[in-house]
């Protein structure tokens, strides 16, 4: 398993976590098969987006921002939206391996979703042989 440390500037931030990821997958023996991209936090989530426009991203958290719930969060950490959200999104990724490299579609890139920061995250990457 490879570890990818990455730091958050923002509250709520996608960053662009491709490179590191198509990284750990070439350092692999893996030509054909999976990549699993797990994101060990409750705050936190990895997903899959667009990543030539990033009025997109930026469309994204804006509406996150207004899909939080109006309920009386009971969580004493002020962070249940953080934790909502990282729930529904989930924590893990399954991604095509292919020739030795991550393949993804043409738009397609890797975001890690920072919910709760600045923080410092981690990100683990495990490739499986088909
Ligand atoms: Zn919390």
């Amino acid at each position: 398993m490879d570890v990818i440390e990455v730091a958050s500037q923002h509250r709520r931030q996608l960053i662009d976590i491709t490179s590191f990821v198509q990284q750990a997958v070439g350092a692999g023996e893996v030509e054909e098969g999976i990549c699993h991209v797990f994101v060990p936090h409750t705050t936190a989530a990895p997903l899959v987006s667009e990543n030539a426009d990033p009025a997109v991203g930026d469309d994204l958290l804006a509406a996150l921002a207004k899909m939080v719930p109006d309920i009386r969060f009971r969580h004493a950490e002020g962070n249940s939206d953080a934790h909502l959200f990282a729930a529904l999104i989930g924590p893990g990724l399954v991604l095509p391996v292919s020739g030795g490299e991550l393949v993804l579609g043409r738009w397609q890139a890797v975001f890690l979703l920072e919910l709760d920061g600045p923080r410092r995250r981690e990100v683990w990457i495990t490739c499986l042989r088909a």
